[in-house]
């Protein structure tokens, strides 16, 4: 070993074996999370627990030593290896104490979530009731966590999207068509919105916008006539004026002179390969989440802001919500004339 990377080494005195966990919904970059958080343990002579199925595997024990070969391969899969899963058991206190046991035994001394602001939730409360140290890693399609202006998955989400949807837009253009395009977003609509300005669509409907019945009406009522053969409309899953499927029903009965057809695009937004974007930023929150661990961090998120690693306590990123860029909504009337 040379000097100098001799130097880069970081231990710690209390911090032996870290445990890994990927829970809640998955989201393409999770495996080059794991990846670069195994790889930056190791380097830094500790020793890493794979554990299965998220907080469930804690309750369940579900543990495996990982090594650095064992996250051989995987920067360019889809999924999680490590698998997900959503536990009900770990939002009771029993829940939890037997997760803790089940780590006090195994010699795990600080964890790495990747997840949403679900699994931020539970870390921030078991963190709290037993006093282990976990940093988190935004692992989420929605790119909707307080304090970072990244979450890993969201590149890709939003390229599988942009893919479909032009395939769309040649169908849709063939036959004079409008297609309503349910895209996911339960709460959060910045992989509607954007994938819709990339797509070119005409109308965007998401969660956060107070205009959205106006901008519709107002498309449905003139835009179509104006001359355009055929059209998109994309729709956040969780935009109050109802899915694609009940806003297309109420569009047709209003204008039956209108070919309307639905597609909503559904898992295949979660899947697939991670872009470069997807898997350089895991591969840096990776490493800094470690780093962050051996600097006796405890109850943090790490984040990106202006393209920096952040430190974001899991307070807060569970707590706020970020605001949708109005301008970038605002833009449609502009490019849609
Ligand atoms: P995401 O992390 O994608 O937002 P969820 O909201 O489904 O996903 O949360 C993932 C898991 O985190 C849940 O299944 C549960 O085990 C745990 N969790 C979420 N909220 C709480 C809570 N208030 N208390 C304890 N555990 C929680």
């Amino acid at each position: 070993m040379t000097k100098s990377e001799k130097t880069n080494i970081r231990q710690s005195r209390e911090l032996k074996k870290i445990g890994i966990i990927t829970s809640g919904g998955d989201a393409p970059g999770m495996n080059a999370a794991i990846r670069a958080v195994t790889r930056a343990a190791i380097y830094n002579k500790l020793e890493v627990v794979g554990i299965n199925h998220g907080y469930k595997g804690m309750v369940d024990a579900d543990f495996r030593p990982l090594s650095s070969r064992d996250v051989s391969g995987i920067l360019q899969q889809g999924g999680t290896i490590l698998k997900t899963a959503r536990c009900a058991e770990f939002r009771t206190k029993e829940g939890r104490e037997k997760a803790y046991q089940n780590l006090q035994k195994a010699e795990i001394d600080a964890l790495v979530v990747i997840g949403g602001d679900g699994s931020f939730t539970g870390a921030l409360i078991f963190s709290k009731e037993f006093n282990i140290p976990i940093v988190g890693i935004p692992g989420t399609i929605d790119n909707d966590i307080y304090g970072t202006e990244y979450t890993i998955g969201y590149d890709t989400a939003l390229n599988t999207v942009v893919q479909a949807v032009d395939k769309i837009k040649d169908t849709a253009a063939s036959h004079g068509r409008i297609f309503f395009i349910e895209v996911m977003g339960r709460e959060a609509g910045l992989l509607a919105l954007n994938s819709g300005i990339a797509i070119g669509a005409e109308v965007i409907l998401i969660p956060e916008s107070t205009k959205d019945k106006e901008v519709f009406e107002r498309y449905i009522s003139k835009g179509y006539k104006r001359k355009k053969t055929s059209g998109i409309v994309v729709i956040a899953e969780g935009d109050k004026m109802g899915g694609a499927i009940k806003l297309a029903e109420k569009a047709q009965q209003e204008n039956p002179d209108l070919e309307i057809r639905v597609s909503i695009l559904g898992h295949m937004q979660r899947g697939g390969s991670p872009t470069a974007k997807d898997r350089i930023v895991a591969t840096r929150i990776g490493i800094a989440a470690i780093e962050a661990l051996l600097d006796d961090q405890q109850s943090i998120m790490i984040g990106l802001r202006n393209n920096r690693i952040t430190h974001v306590p899991f307070s807060k990123a569970v707590r706020l919500k970020n605001s949708i860029d109005t301008d970038l909504l605002n833009m449609q009337e502009i490019i849609n004339i």
